[in-house]
């Protein structure tokens, strides 16, 4: 299994349009061995705790994990599963709700830059900014002048944030209409999951095709080399989790990260 060229394969390329219907969600880009897949995430999660660690020791730079996509495309499983093994006290959580009084008085992007990590952490969002070219897009919440000048204040954002030693990496999980029906469905019938379904999900699925072509608008015009979107084929959960783990680890080892030198011979030191 070659897990190389997992990254090169799934980046959206700065510049290139995307086009998301000549992009299978079931693919595993030549990936076929589900078992494989999980012991390399389990080395992905036991690889991560230790670059965490030197990530945080070394306190130079911030990781932070934009996940987005439809209902059901499994941002919370992701989360739970490629992320296990870090410790919790490096790492903060934000799920991005319909903005507050107080957050739409100000500017979009004012509560995402509150919630971004500080050096030495892992910052990971569940939904983000995004969520202002998309489902405010696809529900006219705001008239087309204001949100299509965003990608680019967008990226003028994440280009600051990149200048400032904060990484950030994109995914958007890709499944396709089906899966998330299947998906759905099976939350619908299991009482430890329909808590989590809204009768919104519902309606927010008869605007697919609205929500692809936005999409497909922000993987384009904000696809940057300093903040790359990946596209994830994440209708196979086992897939989207080894992609998702081994984007972070290639990421965080390209950082080449070593523990900081004492300024002191620790050998001359006796703890009395
Ligand atoms: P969930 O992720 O299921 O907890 O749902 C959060 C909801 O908040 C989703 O329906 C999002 O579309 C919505 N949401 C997140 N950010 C925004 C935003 N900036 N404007 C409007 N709705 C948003
Ligand atoms: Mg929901």
């Amino acid at each position: 299994m070659n897990l190389k060229n997992l990254s090169r394969k799934l980046i959206a390329e700065p510049g290139a349009k995307v086009r998301l219907s000549d992009l299978d969600p079931a693919d595993t880009i030549g990936v076929k061995d589900e078992q494989e897949a999980l012991k390399a995430v389990e080395k992905n999660r036991l690889k991560m705790e230790e670059l965490q660690m030197l990530l945080h020791a070394e306190n130079k730079r911030a990781l932070l994990i934009v996940l987005q996509g439809m209902d059901a495309s499994g941002k919370d499983g992701t989360i739970r599963h490629v992320m296990n093994g870090i410790n919790p006290q490096g790492c903060e959580v934000t799920s991005f709700k319909v903005p507050s009084a107080e957050e739409l008085d100000h500017d979009f992007l004012w509560r995402i830059h509150k919630a971004v990590p500080a050096k030495g952490d892992i910052g990971i969002f569940n939904r983000s900014h995004y969520e202002d070219i998309l489902v405010v897009r696809v529900h006219n919440l705001v008239s087309k002048e204001v949100w299509s000048a965003r990608p680019k204040q967008i990226n003028r954002f994440e280009r600051i944030l990149s200048e400032n030693d904060v990484k950030i990496l994109k995914f958007f999980l890709h499944i396709s209409k089906n899966e998330q029906k299947k998906r759905l469905q099976e939350r619908m019938a299991d009482p430890a999951k329909n808590w989590k379904m809204s009768l919104q999900d519902l309606k927010e699925r008869e605007l697919w095709k609205e929500y692809m072509e936005a999409y497909q608008d922000a993987l384009t015009e904000c696809g940057t080399e300093c903040a790359p979107w990946f596209i994830i084929p994440a209708d196979k959960k086992w897939f989207r989790n080894l992609a998702v783990s081994q984007i972070i680890i290639e990421t965080l080892e390209s950082f080449k990260m070593n523990y900081p030198k004492l300024n002191f011979d620790p050998q001359k030191i006796v703890v009395k």
